[in-house]
């Protein structure tokens, strides 16, 4: 397994980057808009603002100074109808005042054509002042007559006319010009206030796009972050499966190096508990193999309590070997199979029958309970693929046995062969010599064998060999050692046996065989007898050779006899 497949997907960025970042240039310009156009706008309205304040004082000091040129001509005009003194109070007020009203308009005027008129009008009022007091002067010293005089010559009049033409053109352009300064405001009071609504709107807008970039921004941080944690965890998961993977792999190569070591299936329980515990970390369990009758399956070896794995498994009672594959139970599951005793698996355990299979045939049964975790996939897994080590190690013990047998046993009899007699005979014969017990050999030859097979053929002779290979095995001590020697020539090794003994067990077979009554192919066969030469260690022969020998001179003995009996040798 790869580690990219168990690791999270990167999220995807870049584009959305890109467009943050824009997002991000497009509010920083609305921002700095909104700080630069309310500033301007509120500066031309203040403008506006100065301007239409200059236009009102402006028409405020025209109207002023001709209020003044009233009021002073009034009271010369009282004065002088009346000669009351009481008149020109207003007179005196009003003509101090003028000058001083004339020059504050000075410094308003806008542009050379109002200066010019300026100019006119401070002439004309100062003329205008100076005809006042000529008449309130003559009214005074010479009575009402001379100073009616001047005024009515109209000079006077034509002058304060003139002013008070000059003085309303004036203003009536001050007048419109500040109605237009008022227009003026009130389109920028106008403008500012759609600025200003359009400020709280983009004001808003940036905001919530700020908002949302903080959120996103947090969202991705968040997401980085989540993505980054479930790296280190697959990570951390990835290099304790594979520590465990190894280390499994690596008991699982000790388990079969030991295996390798057997040369009987018997023998397993000595090794199997030993690493299999290991390899199913938390496990209990059992291995089974076939019995050669193929009807039950034997227990070969069990680990950690297996209570629940008794020693002979009935094949129809496990679902793994009924299905042929891996069956897993947990508890709630239908199918536990019967065989492991319960209803149910063990809370927090699964069940798991495999059959041991190679080269398409079942061995055998691995049978194991393993806990609930997060593994419990993984191992279950790592049980069927011990299972298939199992059957190979196993299928080479049965092949390494085979093997074994062939290389020492005869086929067709059963007996050992006449190399294992061989070598059999030279160790006995040692171990005779050390223990300085006595040993006997006795050859056995059939009787006129050939015309056995001439007469009910090949077969029927085999079948003869068989049976009498059977009864030497089933006749002689678990100690003896009976052998094919060639042909239908047989052989026993009898260690610790003496004359009368190696005696008495020839007669016996003798009689076994001489009894034996076989069929074949639907014909009885004849009677079957043997010869036996009987020769004892030390007294007939020193070594192997001499010894076997004697013992074939004893046969030959026995033949000449007339067969079907036993002879010693001497
Ligand atoms: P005797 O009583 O003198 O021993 O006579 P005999 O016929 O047994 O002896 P002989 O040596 O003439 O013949 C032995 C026969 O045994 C010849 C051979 O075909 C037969 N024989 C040897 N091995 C086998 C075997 O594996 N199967 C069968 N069917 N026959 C075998
Ligand atoms: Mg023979
Ligand atoms: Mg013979």
């Amino acid at each position: 397994m790869l580690i990219t497949d168990t690791l999270p997907a990167r999220p995807p960025a870049g584009s959305s980057g890109t467009g943050l970042r824009w997002l991000a240039a497009v509010m920083l310009a609305i921002l700095a808009g909104l700080a630069v156009l309310p500033f301007l706008a509120s500066r031309a309205a203040d403008a506006t603002m100065d301007a239409l304040q200059t236009v009102v004082d402006k028409e405020r000091a025209y109207d002023r100074l001709l209020d003044l040129l009233t009021d002073a001509e009034t009271g010369q005009r009282g004065y002088v109808i009346t000669g009351d003194a009481g008149f020109l109070d207003p007179y005196h007020a009003s003509v101090a005042a003028i000058p001083a009203a004339v020059r504050d308009l000075k410094p308003l005027a806008d542009g050379l054509a109002e200066q010019a008129t300026l100019d006119e009008i401070e002439r004309l009022a100062q003329r205008k002042v100076d005809e006042l007091a000529t008449t309130i002067r003559l009214r005074r010293d010479e009575g009402f007559a001379p100073a009616a005089a001047v005024v009515s010559n109209r000079g006077g009049k034509a002058d304060m006319d003139r002013l008070r033409l000059l003085i309303r053109e004036r203003v009536a352009a001050l007048e419109r010009e500040r109605l237009a300064l008022r227009d003026r405001l009130s389109r920028t009071l106008g403008y500012n206030t759609v600025l200003g609504i359009c400020a709280g709107v983009a004001s808003a807008l940036v905001i919530g796009c700020a908002l949302f970039l903080v959120t996103r921004s947090l969202r991705a941080g968040k997401e980085a972050a989540d993505h980054a944690r479930q790296l280190a965890d697959a990570q951390a998961d990835h290099a304790r499966q594979s520590q465990a993977r190894s280390q499994r792999l690596a008991v699982t190569a000790q388990m079969l190096q030991a295996m390798d070591s057997l040369t009987r299936t018997d023998e397993l329980h000595s090794v199997l508990p030993a690493f299999l515990p290991k390899v199913l970390p938390g496990s209990s369990g059992a291995v089974y193999l076939y019995r050669n009758s193929r009807d039950y399956l034997q227990r070969a070896a069990v680990w950690d309590g297996g209570a629940s794995h008794p020693e002979l498994v009935n094949p129809a009672e496990c679902w793994g070997l009924r299905f042929g594959h891996a069956h897993a139970a947990q508890a709630g599951d239908d199918m536990h199979c019967p065989h492991l005793g319960t209803d149910q698996p063990a809370p927090g355990r699964t069940d798991l029958c495999v059959p041991m299979i190679s080269q398409g045939e079942v061995l055998g049964l691995l049978s194991v309970s393993v806990p609930h975790g997060p593994d419990t996939a993984v191992e279950l897994a790592a049980a069927t693929t011990i299972s298939e080590q199992l059957a190979i190690g196993i299928s080479n013990i049965n092949l390494r046995e085979v093997l074994r047998r062939q290389s020492t046993v005869d086929e067709l009899t059963g007996l050992y062969n006449r190399r294992y007699f061989d070598e059999t005979l030279r160790r006995e014969l040692f171990r005779a010599e050390r223990m300085r017990a006595s040993l006997a050999v006795v050859m056995i030859d059939l009787d006129h064998f050939k015309h056995m097979n001439d007469t009910y053929g090949h077969e029927a002779g085999d079948l003869v060999l068989r049976t009498v290979g059977r009864c030497l095995r089933e006749g002689v001590r678990r100690s003896d050692i009976a052998c094919r020697y060639g042909g239908e020539e047989l052989v026993l090794v009898l260690p610790e046996c003496d004359a009368a003994a190696a005696r008495t067990c020839a007669e016996t077979l003798r009689k076994t065989i001489s009894a034996l009554q076989l069929h074949h192919a639907d014909a009885a066969l004849p009677q079957v007898t043997a010869s036996f030469g009987i020769a004892l260690w030390p007294a007939h022969g020193e070594d192997a050779h001499t010894l076997v020998h004697a013992a074939d001179r004893a046969l030959y003995d026995a033949k000449h006899g007339g067969r079907n009996r036993v002879c010693m040798a001497s």
